[in-house]
């Protein structure tokens, strides 16, 4: 347990560096982290690792808790699910390969993503993308959205979403197809807890969670800044009526963004929660 607030600890389990598309260093994350006032953090990249290591070093050392996290892609009913790994193992080679494949069809489809702005008449190149994330070996449509603000094609990233590369949009294209048991399985052998992330953002919240249930997802991630209180009150329940793991984190990509650290404040026994329920079933298993 933290010392940093002992009487009411809380921790942000979903949060974004710039090894995927967020902005800040492990260094930053970590001190805006003591900063907040948070006791444990999960750093939550999309389809990398990378940022783990150094981020928990860190945590060690100013004395907060870290959970190594990562934020799958999949597809189910004809929507875009993300699930959240919780507790993955840094040295498993079979997940890391996994990553390393899910980060080549990220590539192969900024290129496909590229070619169609340049077929509305956008003048943006591969190039100027990747260029933006260069730290990163997993870049995704936030960099696309950051270029093409950039190269002045939109004013916002919104307007950069809404216009051309948001889901269904003319620029936009699926990732890598992976489905909700796939991802499951996955994170189940690299010894984490698989959530789905931010279920009140689906178009149809009831079937994508029903459907995530069947196919063996371990919890939801109740609390997150797009969620009205009512949605969260309601993914509890199901949680509760289910026996799931309930999580939250803030979805923070860094200081550009509306969204801030800490801006979901989840309290601490469900993180306990987490621990032993990741901790019982790796005891089941070895
Ligand atoms: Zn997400
Ligand atoms: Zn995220």
């Amino acid at each position: 347990m933290s010392k940093l607030n002992p009487a009411n600890p809380v921790a942000d389990l979903h949060l974004h560096s710039h090894y995927s598309d967020g902005t800040y260093t492990p260094q930053t994350l970590v001190a805006r982290a003591l900063k907040t006032g948070l006791s444990c953090i999960a750093l939550t990249d999309h389809d990398t690792l990378e940022g783990c290591a150094a981020t928990q070093k860190l945590c060690e050392e100013a004395g907060i808790g870290f959970i190594a996290g990562v934020e799958l892609t999949a597809y189910a009913l004809g929507e875009e699910v993300h699930i959240l790994g919780l507790h993955v193992n840094l040295d498993n080679e079979p997940f890391l390969e996994k990553m390393r494949e899910f980060q080549e069809g990220r590539k192969n489809r900024i290129i496909e993503m590229v070619s169609l702005l340049n077929k509305e008449g956008v003048g943006l190149s591969v190039e100027e993308v990747l260029e933006l994330a260069h730290h990163c070996s997993a870049p995704g449509r936030m960099h696309i959205a950051h270029a093409l603000l950039r190269g002045k094609h939109c004013k916002s990233h919104d307007e950069a979403f809404s216009r051309y590369i948001g889901e269904g949009k003319v620029a936009w294209a699926p990732k890598v197809n992976c489905s909700i048991e796939a991802a499951v399985e996955l994170l189940h052998g690299a010894g984490a807890a698989a959530l789905v992330a931010h279920p009140g953002m689906q178009r149809d919240r009831a079937a994508v969670c029903e459907y995530a249930i069947e196919k063996g997802i371990d919890g939801f991630e109740c609390y997150h800044p797009r969620h009205s209180n009512s949605t969260t009150r309601r993914l509890i329940e199901l949680c509760q009526a289910h026996q799931l793991l309930i999580s939250g984190g803030s979805d923070c990509h860094g200081v550009e963004e509306r969204i801030y650290m800490g801006s979901i404040r989840l309290p601490i026994q469900y993180v306990e929660q987490l621990n032993q329920w990741v901790y019982s079933k790796n005891l089941k298993k070895a």
